[in-house]
């Protein structure tokens, strides 16, 4: 089970793509009837009035939303964003495919961006900060936001591990500028694939949705309000809508099940000298899909790791920056890892290697995540709890966790 959404799939899901399968002749691009209530449409509607926004894009992908939102914010060439050292990867190749430069930042020690780092990467360039909410958990959007307002950037949330989840009461992805979510499999909730991006600023919504639907305006419309953009086919499918807006409607139940595991699983583990938890901005908000450890160093880590058969988020493949070889050739000005040659310079010529950021480095190294509802190797948290977890289960990772822990730190 990689995400938690997964198990919960049941007839509601299965009814949806039959449903689907039954009405193909009138799927979404019935041009003649714009917006039609397919799926899509109905996930859209269901997604814009679940996050309390008037606007939703329903795209293919995580990736596909940060890109739209990119598009939507009309950022590009000679701009620079800053994205947080610990991310995933399409949090950077979103940036890096707009045209424009992405600018690294540190963590904080609740592992997302450092608002006081991003302070000193401000340049009279940079366009927007990246706001990516890591392993189920808020950044600190009250800093974030005021530094974006204070300097007017745009500030874009990269929601896709943190679908529910909320900061002092307000839901993730609806802060900033634009949210993107991501419906992977991983993810709290899924599409088996899928993404969407919520807004309150119908600019953006419209360059967004023509982005992602070959340039044309809202609902397969020729004209509208707004502005032409070339467009590109990041569309959401009906088969994906159709899991997508029944696991919507889950998403509550989803979210009570990881906090549920999360809570048991810590009273079980607690803090000691050596090792604390990770910290939150907002533990109330957090999705309780994942549960970090920090240690005092980061050997404590590496063998705690070891021992219960995983690595230190550090060694987490494509969430941390100095683990993306494409980007630190990009930083030593080698075109090869963007494959269209574009006119100008891409001016990504930076130190992108790992080492560059030795806060973030340093966290990483020393922080340790045992899953409480996503399962997943490349975070670091290919072991741990399920969302069907028993008492018994919760017992034996925290005993395994806790008996690793003696043996390191004694
Ligand atoms: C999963 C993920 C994405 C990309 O989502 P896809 O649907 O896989 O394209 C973007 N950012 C973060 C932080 C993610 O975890």
């Amino acid at each position: 089970m990689p995400g938690p959404g997964y198990a919960f799939i049941d007839d509601s899901e299965r009814d949806n793509v039959l449903e689907v399968l039954s009405y193909w002749r009138e799927h979404r691009l019935d041009f003649d009837n714009p917006g039609n209530a397919g799926m899509v449409r109905r996930f859209e509607d269901a997604a814009a009035a679940r996050f309390g926004v008037p606007h939703c894009v329903p795209v293919n992908s995580g990736t596909s939303a940060l890109l739209a939102a990119l598009a939507g914010l009309g950022i590009g060439p000679g701009d620079e964003v800053i994205v947080p050292g610990y991310m995933f990867v399409a949090s950077i190749g979103a940036v890096v495919y707009s045209g424009a430069t992405p600018v690294l930042a540190e963590i904080d020690e609740s592992l997302t961006l450092d608002p006081a780092d991003v302070r000193t990467r401000i340049t009279p360039r940079t366009k927007a900060i990246m706001a990516v909410h890591m392993l189920g958990a808020p950044s600190d959007m009250a800093a974030l936001r005021a530094l974006a307002d204070e300097h007017s950037l745009a500030l874009l949330e990269d929601n896709a591990q943190a679908t529910g989840g909320s900061y002092r009461g307000e839901l993730l992805g609806t802060i900033g500028a634009a949210g993107a979510f991501s419906l992977n499999p991983f993810k709290v909730v899924t599409g088996m694939d899928g993404g969407f991006l919520l807004t309150r600023d119908p600019r953006l919504f419209q360059r967004a949705h023509s982005f992602h639907d070959q340039g044309w305006f809202p609902y397969r419309q020729e004209t509208g309000e707004g502005e032409p953009v070339f467009g590109l086919n990041l569309r959401m499918s009906e088969l994906n809508a159709a899991v997508a807006l029944a696991q919507l409607a889950k998403l509550d139940t989803v979210l009570e099940r990881t906090r549920a595991v999360k809570r048991s699983l810590l009273e079980q583990i607690p803090e000691r000298a050596g090792m604390r938890r990770r910290r939150l901005h907002d533990a109330d908000g957090e999705c309780g899909t994942l549960t970090v450890f920090v240690f005092d160093s980061a050997a404590a880590a590496a063998a705690v790791a070891e021992h219960i058969g995983c690595k230190p988020l550090i060694d987490s493949p494509k969430h941390y920056y100095g683990g993306l070889p494409a980007l630190a050739a990009l930083g030593r000005g080698e075109r090869g890892p963007f494959p269209f040659r574009v006119p100008g310079d891409l001016d990504t010529a930076r130190d992108y290697g790992k080492g560059a950021l030795p806060q973030t480095d340093d966290m990483l190294a020393r922080s340790v995540a045992l899953s409480t509802g996503v399962s997943d190797s490349y975070l670091g948290a290919g072991n741990g709890l399920g969302p069907s977890a028993t008492p018994q289960d919760v017992e034996r990772v925290a005993d395994e966790f806790n008996t690793a822990v003696s043996k390191v730190l004694g």
